[in-house]
Order: C-alpha cells, then sequence, then structure tokens
C-alpha cells in the first residue's frame, strides 16, 4: 500500500469543542461510540443498496452488502469495516472535519446547554462519528467512495486540533475504521463485549455484522414479520434501535395492509416529550422503506407534522424504488399512505383510551399539545381528533379529564351547544363568574385551561354537529333548567332604574364598553366582561396581548347585576354623588376585567381602590 500526498487540517472549531465535551465530559455510556459508528457503516450501505438499483457504473459493484469487526486483543485495537457507499477524499474533509450536518449541528447546540445537565440524554442523540474519541486516542479511516475513478483516501487523528488525509491505495469499496483505544478503554478490544454491545444496541441493523465470519445481530426486518412470532420484549428493543432510546415505548402499532396500498408498517410512541424538555422541535421520526430498502430516514412525507413525536417504520412495495426526495414531497401515493397511517394511529389511539386508559391518559398528559396542534392544522383529519382530547368539566372529578363524548352524552335535549370556559386553574376558573348561569342551570362547561385550548375550539367550530361555545360570549341563550321556576322572585331593580343606571354607566365608561347590559346569567357577582366579537374569547385576547404588545383589546360588553346589592347601592349612589358613583361603577368594571383574566391598568386602579377604601372607612 503506498500513501502519497498527505496533508494535515484543522478540524473546524465547531468540531474542536465537540471533540472537547466528548474526550473531557462524557464518561458514562462510552459504549454507544459502537452504535454510533455501526450506525454510520448501516447508512452508507443503505446508500449503496440503494445505489445499485439506479447506477450502473460501481466500483466493487458485487460486495456484499455488510459490517465487518474485528480486533487486536494485544494491539488493544478494534476494527470496523463497511462496503457502503464509501468517502471520497473531499468528502472525508467535509464530513469528518467539519459538523456539515444540519443534524450534528442542531445536537451541537442542544448538547451544549443540556449535556452538562444530564449526560444520559447524549444517549438520545449520539454524538456521530466523533464518539469514536470517547475511546479511541487515535481514530484512523480509510476509505474508498463507490464512484469508479475515486482515490482511496485515509484519515488519521488524536482528536487533538488537526487531523491528516493521505491518499492511499488498494483499498475494497467502503470504509474501515481502526480505534486505537485509549488505556482506560481496553475492555472493548473484546470479542464478548462487542457481542453484548452490538446485542444491546444495533441488533435490528439490516446488514449482516460479522464477528470471525460469523453474524452477530438479527437481520430480519421486524415490521416485515408476523405479529405472532415477535414478542413483547423484540418490539420494546426494536424501539431502542429506531430511536436510539433507553426507555420503553407507551404503545405501539404493528399493521399490515394489501389495499387499497401494501404497507407494512411498525410505529411507536415514546416516553418523553423532548420539546417540552427543553430541547428544540423535534424532528420527524418515521422512516420509509420500500421492500425493506430504505427510501427516506426519519421522513417529512410519512406522517404530518404534527404527528412527529411517533418513531418507526413504513414499508410499502407500491412505492417506486427510484423515488426522488423531491418527488415524494408530492407524490399522490405518499400522501394517500400519510393518510392511511395517520388515521389507523388515531384509531389504535381510539381503542386504547378504552381499553387501557392508564396508558392513554400519559399519552395524553405527554403528546396532548401535539393533537392540539393537529386539531389546529390538520382538517383532514381533524374530527378523529378531535375525539382523543380531553378536558377537565365542572361535571368532571379535578384532576380528571374526559372526553368530548362524554360530555354530549350527557347534555340534556335541550341544550344544542358545547360550553367551555377558560381559565389557570380549575379553582379560579370555579371561584370567577362566569358559572354561575350554568351552575343554575345545571349545565356542565369544559375547563380550557391551557392557552392554546380556545384556539383549538375555535379552528374546531363544533364536535360532534354540536357548536362549540365559550362561556363568555356575550349572545348565550341558555335552555334553563326546571327548578328555575320555582326559585323565588328575585328582588330585581326596578326596570325604570335599572334602564336609567344601565344608560349612566355607559356614559361613564364611555368607550372603555360596547354595552352595557341587564345579566340574566349572573347569581352572587355583581357583574361580568363578555365578548359581542366570537372571534375573541379572553383567553385568545390574553394569548394576543401576550404575543404583541401593542395589541389592542377588542371592547367588551359588561353584563350588570340587577339584583346584587352593589349594583342597587350604585343605582341609589348616582342620584346622591355621581363623582363617587363614577368611582365605584369604574372599579366595578376593572375588577370584572380582572377575573376575565385580561390587562388592567395597575396605578389607576389602585389608586381608586385607596379612594373607596378611605371613603369606607370614614
Ligand atoms: P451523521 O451520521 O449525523 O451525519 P457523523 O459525524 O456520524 O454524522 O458522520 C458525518 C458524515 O460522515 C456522515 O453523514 C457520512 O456522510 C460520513 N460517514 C461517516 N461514517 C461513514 C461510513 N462508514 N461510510 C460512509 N460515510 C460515512
Amino acid at each position: 500500500m503506498t500513501t502519497v500526498k498527505s496533508e494535515t487540517k484543522e478540524f473546524q472549531a465547531e468540531v474542536k469543542q465537540l471533540l472537547d465535551i466528548v474526550i473531557h465530559s462524557l464518561y458514562t455510556e462510552k459504549e454507544i461510540f459502537l452504535r454510533e459508528l455501526i450506525s454510520n457503516s448501516a447508512d452508507a450501505l443503505e446508500k449503496m443498496r440503494h445505489e445499485q438499483l439506479t447506477a450502473e457504473d460501481i466500483f466493487d459493484k458485487d460486495a456484499p452488502l455488510q459490517i465487518s469487526i474485528s480486533f487486536d486483543e494485544e494491539a488493544k485495537t478494534l476494527t470496523i469495516t463497511d462496503s457502503g457507499i464509501g468517502m471520497t477524499r473531499d468528502e472525508m474533509e467535509r464530513n469528518l472535519g467539519t459538523i456539515a450536518h444540519s443534524g450534528s449541528k442542531k445536537f451541537f447546540t442542544e448538547l451544549a446547554e443540556n449535556a452538562r445537565k444530564d449526560v444520559n440524554l447524549i444517549g438520545q442523540f449520539g454524538v456521530g462519528f466523533y464518539a469514536a474519541f470517547m475511546v479511541a486516542n487515535k481514530v484512523t479511516v480509510q476509505s474508498r467512495s463507490a464512484q469508479p475513478d475515486a482515490e482511496g483516501c485515509e484519515w488519521i487523528s488524536e482528536g487533538a486540533g488537526n487531523y491528516t488525509l493521505s491518499q492511499c491505495d488498494g483499498l475494497h469499496r467502503g470504509t474501515k475504521i481502526i480505534l486505537e483505544l485509549s488505556e482506560d478503554n481496553h475492555e472493548f478490544a473484546s470479542e464478548f463485549e462487542i457481542k453484548r454491545i452490538i446485542k444491546q444496541y444495533s441488533n435490528f441493523v439490516s446488514f449482516p455484522i460479522n464477528i470471525g465470519g460469523e453474524a452477530v445481530n438479527t437481520v430480519d426486518a421486524l415490521w416485515a414479520k408476523s405479529k405472532s412470532d415477535i414478542k413483547d420484549e423484540d418490539y420494546t428493543e426494536f424501539y431502542k434501535f429506531i430511536s436510539n432510546a433507553m426507555d420503553e415505548p407507551l404503545t405501539h402499532l404493528h399493521f399490515a395492509a394489501d389495499a387499497p396500498l401494501a404497507i407494512k408498517s411498525l410505529l411507536f410512541i415514546p416516553k418523553d416529550n423532548f420539546e417540552t424538555l427543553g430541547f428544540g422541535r423535534m424532528d420527524p421520526g418515521v422512516s420509509l422503506y420500500c421492500r425493506k430498502v430504505l427510501i427516506e430516514q426519519d421522513s417529512p412525507n410519512i406522517l404530518p407534522e404534527w404527528l412527529r413525536f411517533v418513531k418507526g417504520i413504513v414499508d410499502s412495495e407500491d412505492l417506486p424504488l427510484n423515488i426522488s426526495r423531491q418527488s415524494l414531497q408530492d407524490n399522490a401515493l405518499v400522501a394517500k399512505l400519510s393518510k392511511i397511517i395517520t388515521s389507523r394511529l388515531l384509531k389504535h389511539l381510539g381503542k386504547l383510551a378504552t381499553k387501557d386508559p392508564e396508558t392513554y391518559a400519559t399519552i395524553w398528559k405527554t403528546f396532548g399539545i401535539f393533537l392540539k396542534e393537529g386539531a389546529t392544522s390538520d382538517y383532514m383529519h381533524r374530527d378523529a381528533i378531535a375525539k382523543l382530547l380531553r378536558f377537565e368539566s365542572s361535571k368532571s372529578e379535578p384532576g380528571q379529564q374526559i372526553p368530548l363524548a362524554e360530555y354530549v352524552e350527557r347534555m340534556g335535549e335541550e341544550q344544542k351547544e358545547i360550553y367551555y370556559i377558560n381559565g389557570p386553574s380549575r379553582k379560579a376558573i370555579e371561584s370567577g363568574p362566569y358559572l354561575e348561569a350554568f351552575k343554575k342551570n345545571d349545565i356542565e362547561v369544559i375547563y380550557t385551561m391551557e392557552p392554546i385550548d380556545d384556539f383549538v375550539f375555535s379552528h374546531m367550530g363544533e364536535f360532534d354537529g354540536k357548536k362549540l361555545v365559550s362561556a363568555d360570549r356575550a349572545d348565550i341563550k341558555l335552555p334553563e333548567s326546571d327548578e328555575k321556576e320555582d326559585s323565588q322572585p328575585e328582588d330585581k331593580l326596578d326596570s325604570a332604574v335599572a334602564d336609567t343606571l344601565i344608560k349612566w354607566m355607559k356614559d361613564s365608561l364611555g368607550d372603555k364598553v360596547k354595552e352595557v347590559i341587564a345579566s340574566n346569567r349572573l347569581v352572587g357577582s355583581p357583574a361580568i366582561i363578555v365578548n359581542p366579537d366570537s372571534m375573541f374569547t379572553s383567553s385568545m385576547e390574553r394569548i394576543m396581548s401576550a404575543t404583541n404588545q401593542d395589541h389592542q383589546a377588542s371592547v367588551k360588553n359588561l353584563e350588570i347585576n340587577i339584583s346584587h346589592p352593589l349594583i342597587k347601592g350604585l343605582a341609589d349612589m348616582r342620584t346622591r354623588d355621581a363623582d363617587f358613583a363614577k368611582a365605584v361603577a369604574e372599579q366595578i368594571y376593572d375588577n370584572a376585567l380582572i377575573q376575565a383574566g385580561l390587562m388592567v391598568e395597575p396605578r389607576n386602579m389602585v389608586d381608586r381602590s385607596y379612594e373607596i377604601l378611605a371613603r369606607a372607612l370614614k
């Protein structure tokens, strides 16, 4: 073997930083280096398998697609060889000297923030090729690209600031990685240990991993096997393998169909939601295969974006093997595939909710936010998603979340609409004024306690043919319960006095309110803010002012309770001391805004309330 044209190059700054973390901070789970290198080899073999279907001219065309591992227990080296697509000299420089891959770059930023907090999370991402330096003090990579006229090349580094690249002749197609194990990692130069690690992390790699000429792994594609031949542990192991996870999935769906498309699919719902754990937006986690050949890893085309937390594999033999990534995007077959798989998954979740409500409750708690995202963005599956939503309600136990269908089942015959009200907590909602009329009439109200919920309901518009209506809407007409008829006549203001008071209040509050109205929904509270425009529930208004400082709240109605002593007192005070009555009217309005969770200018409000208190103490 001749080695000429050698040059030494500096690593890109990010690589130096990454290597620094890899070498100095990652002490646990060092064994994952092997998973990283094997999965790079498997990727290169997948690319090769794909290339063989399309390209004519390939170097070493007949070399079998496989990975081989050998060691020298004396010299303490470990060698991983694959017959994959290989790398040219330029590719080696780009791939093993920079962080070009967007996935790695994203990983790197996340790693910097999170690795020091919890090193175990590394396992979820993988540090890629550079993981080799977790165990080796010198790494040699020899590669020969499948391109017929490429030259072989050797890359060597000790993980410090630089690496050398040299021409290297006489190589077979593919890549060979030689690790010179550092002193405290000599254990990895053992056949027993390496077999154990492969079994643990790389068992389902779809090419044989040979040690001493024998395959160590299960090369079968699990998704293509029949369910009866698969044990629960196999599913879990496979899940861990495809998602680089340590945990167990919450549920899996394994199904095969022949019509309208031939599909074999195996999907998993993981245990953790990494988006809420502070990592960035998740990438899709389902890969597309055709007859066990990988078409697109982590494809954004199979499941809708809001299902990006799902991991798994979809294999359809109806797809053309040589389909390009671009054409996957707007391929009618892929769209059809997506629709079928999404529907199946939603159906599976629906069944799970009945069969195993506890697991479904965990899924809802962890991934409910994604379903809500789906309900606002995925018109095609909206109805199916709506059935999976869960909320607390005025008739659920505290902490217990019910499906909308349960609400509908409980609705009285005269009730035509589904009511909901947003608030920060059950307690806050139940002590506010909005529930009063509903309680009085024995009408259930859904509690929407997340800011996104009102958007979800306004996007859905209805459920099971019943309109979803926010309980702070101005135009609500509640079906009255029978008890109402028997209740004692209320001690209301005389209607002429009430009319004058209302007119006066509107004049006093001016443009701050759209209308002042005598309420027929209040029982114990003097006043309430309601929304004349159904587009702007108070909760949506809150989100808009939180996201846009210049947001001008829409003008609301103030309903007053003309049976309430405070309002009655106000009617009287107005004729005696108009200035003080005006201060009280303004205070009532501000208090109602606070109960609606809306912004109040605090200084004026506090000054005014002191004035009122001072007067009360006179
Ligand atoms: P990632 O796998 O996330 O892209 P890595 O740092 O592990 O990041 O690898 C960088 C790139 O180097 C890969 O994308 C691939 O192009 C190339 N590479 C690594 N190992 C091999 C291999 N065994 N055969 C061919 N190319 C490889």
